[in-house]
């Protein structure tokens, strides 16, 4: 492939072998329905069954769902085994999956239970992921981990703190990664959207979707789509170079 074709934002991922968790709805199904135009082979995992299954028997192709839950260890082994027998090998992995309903509680509201099983999917499931998958990346010669954060974590959102904190630690996780992983070529890095109108955000207060209509530069409403473009970049050749950035995707909310 020539250095100009290859350097097409988004261009290039035809047979990309490329794993998505969190795939059955919201940002997670826009990055595979966009990798599934692209002519990539995709696995992607969630704890929604049904959801999932339909979206793959939608897209057909080389896209396959598999359970996965991010809250057991040795689940995500054997879903990154399996992923990878089935698509014969793995050259990216887009960490998008999270518990992302657990605001709306002040910190002295928020019980023990919620911040553990935000942290143990958000962050513990994270880290987990990347290791499980590193063997495959290192095999690849475009090894990419993109890591979905959130710019809560840069505006220092308010009513949400389990979550807040554990985008912080992706955020941190992106950057030291980058160092642990580009000995082998592997790219890491993180986006970090605004609040997009998808089913999980439904519950947002008006309040806060107001605040955010307001304070972007662009002041219309985020969509999913305006998230996959810079995913697929970052999956792209055109960002090899690229590691250890976190990209705020949210029409200019926040600035970094
Ligand atoms: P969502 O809740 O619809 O997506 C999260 C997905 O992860 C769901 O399909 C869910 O079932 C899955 N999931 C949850 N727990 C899991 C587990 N234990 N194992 C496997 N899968 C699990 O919300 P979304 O808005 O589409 O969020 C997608 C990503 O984008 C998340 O990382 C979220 O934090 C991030 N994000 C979203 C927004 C937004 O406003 N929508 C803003 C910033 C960041």
């Amino acid at each position: 492939m020539s250095l100009q074709s290859s350097n097409k934002p988004g261009g290039g991922l035809a047979k990309r072998r490329v794993i998505v968790t969190g795939g059955a709805r919201g940002l997670g199904a826009a990055f595979v329905e966009a990798l599934a135009a692209q002519g990539a082979h995709v696995v992607f995992g969630d704890v929604l069954h049904a959801e999932g299954q339909a979206l793959a028997d939608r897209l057909g192709g080389d896209v396959h769902f598999m359970p996965l839950d991010l809250a057991d260890p040795a689940d995500i082994d054997s879903f990154v085994a399996r992923a990878a027998q089935r698509i014969g090998g793995v050259d990216a992995v887009i960490n998008n999956a999270a518990i992302t309903n657990s605001g709306g509680r002040f910190a002295d509201e928020l019980s023990i239970e919620t911040w553990d099983a935000v942290m143990n999917v958000n962050v513990r499931g994270t880290w987990r992921m990347c290791v499980a998958v590193l063997p495959f990346l290192r095999e690849s010669s475009c090894g990419r981990v993109v890591n979905i954060a959130s710019d809560t974590a840069m505006w220092g959102a308010p009513k949400l703190l389990a979550y807040v904190a554990s985008k912080g630690a992706v955020i941190s996780m992106t950057r030291s990664l980058a160092r642990e992983f580009g000995a082998h070529g592997i790219t890491v890095n993180a986006i970090a959207p605004g609040l997009t109108e998808v089913e999980a955000t439904a519950y947002v207060p008006a309040e806060r979707h107001a605040y955010y209509q307001q304070g972007r530069a662009l002041t219309r409403p985020q969509v999913a789509d305006d998230v996959t473009g810079p995913v697929l970049f970052l999956l792209s050749d055109a960002a090899r170079f690229v590691t250890g950035q976190v990209l705020p995707v949210n029409g200019g909310f926040v600035m970094n």
